[in-house]
């Protein structure tokens, strides 16, 4: 007799020492919060391992697969047994019903892997690979045997309990959320920052949205395409803080006091400057953006510069080194791409300049903005105002 049970492999490298404990409770807080809602789950621990079982039944791992794969921190999933007796008639025969079950009577290949971390079990790991590799060999005449490129390797695991599986779902890797401390992503409706949100919370980075919207400037799709990109996030990472802060004023401000061909860098710059004050509030210690060197002209060197310099805070882009294309691939795997590309109209765009300038100086820049003396005020009015969305 065997039980379906879900078995978790976790990043164990990034893992050791002393955080190793509290890693793994965020990954075991994080597997029941996204499976509480859908029944009577229970996960177990073994060295290296987290054992996901149902008491409510026999598990279905269409439910529970999609919930549990998001969660960063995971490297594997595998759909796999528990055997009830610990013997080596019990592994055979269940090797058996398991590989007949899964792999029915098309011809193909196979090999055993078993690995015996409990010295208690009478049998050797090569013993029971052999013994069952043949006892599969003589009940399905549809297998054969191959090391080297086998079509299914079964995997037994002698520990506590006895574990068997041939699925291996491979899962994005990264570090329990929440266990490197928080971050503030500019986050816009465009492709590149939901992907470096996503980035930084896959490197357990806590992250919270900030979205600067300029009514009617920007239409309210665009607001609501980063809601939806938000929400999409919060499929990683369980739950999402998205701030909408209001830059009409400060945009229109600029576009009266700035020179044309630097507005876009003093409302990066501004826009820097209000993540911050909401990053220092919240308790985190860096910034996010998706910028990548050379896309636009205010992504060259130079202006990513004169845009750092207004911050005090780390800001990380995870992005920087990335090709568009790159940026793309990631962004269609992680499903933000399709919200990103949804096409939507802004009302104008009095606030492009047909010509930036892509080097901009910063002692010019500096120099512009120590004459915009009302600069303080808009910004802490748009930080006040702003529209808090919990996802
Ligand atoms: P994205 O695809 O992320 O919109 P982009 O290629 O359009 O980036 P820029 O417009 O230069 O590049 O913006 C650079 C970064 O500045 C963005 O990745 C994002 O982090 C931030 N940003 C730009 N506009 C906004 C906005 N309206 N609200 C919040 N953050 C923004
Ligand atoms: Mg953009």
């Amino acid at each position: 007799m065997a039980d379906k049970v879900l078995l978790v492999k976790f990043g164990e490298i990034a893992m050791r020492g002393d955080n190793q404990y509290i890693f793994i409770n965020r990954l075991i807080l994080a597997i029941r919060r996204n499976l509480d809602p859908v029944g009577n789950y229970y996960v177990v621990r073994e060295p290296g391992r987290l054992i996901v079982e149902d008491r409510g039944g026999e598990m279905d791992y269409d439910l529970v697969i999609p919930r549990v794969e998001p969660i960063f921190g995971l490297v594997a999933l595998c759909p796999g047994i528990r055997l009830q007796e610990m013997s080596m008639d019990a592994i055979k025969e269940e090797a058996l019903r398991h590989m007949q079950e899964l792999y029915g009577d098309k011809p193909m290949t196979f090999k055993v892997n078993a690995r015996r971390s409990n010295k208690g079990f009478g049998v050797a790991s090569m013993q029971i690979a052999a013994d069952v590799g043949e006892y599969i060999l003589d009940h399905m005449s549809n297998m054969t045997v191959n090391v080297k490129t086998p079509d299914v390797v079964l995997n037994i695991e002698v520990r506590n309990r006895i574990y068997m599986y041939s699925k291996i779902i491979k899962t994005y890797g990264g570090l329990p959320y929440g266990s490197s401390g928080k971050g503030v992503s500019l986050l816009s409706g465009g492709i590149d920052s939901p992907v470096a949100t996503w980035m930084m919370a896959k490197r357990g980075v806590e992250v919270e949205g900030v979205y600067f919207h300029s009514p009617p400037y920007t239409s309210e799709w665009a607001k609501q395409k980063v809601i939806d990109l938000a929400k999409r996030i919060a499929d990683f990472t369980g739950e999402f803080k998205l701030y909408v802060v209001p830059f009409t004023d400060l945009q229109l401000y600029l576009l009266e006091n700035v020179p044309h061909d630097k507005l876009t860098i003093h409302l990066k710059r501004a826009m820097m400057r209000a993540a911050e004050k909401i990053a220092e509030k919240d308790g985190a210690w860096s910034l996010i953006t998706g910028e990548s060197v050379g896309q636009v002209a205010s992504q060259t060197m130079q202006g990513i510069y004169a845009i750092n310099a207004v911050c005090n805070m780390p800001v990380l882009r995870p992005l920087a080194g990335m090709d568009k294309q790159e940026i793309i691939n990631i962004g269609t795997k992680i499903g933000t791409y399709d919200i990103s590309i949804r096409p939507y109209e802004d009302c104008c765009t009095i606030f492009v300049a047909k010509h930036p300038q892509i080097k901009p100086r910063l002692n010019v820049i500096e120099r512009i903005e120590r004459k915009l003396t009302d600069l303080d005020k808009y910004l802490e009015e748009a930080v006040e105002n702003a529209e808090i969305i919990e996802l």
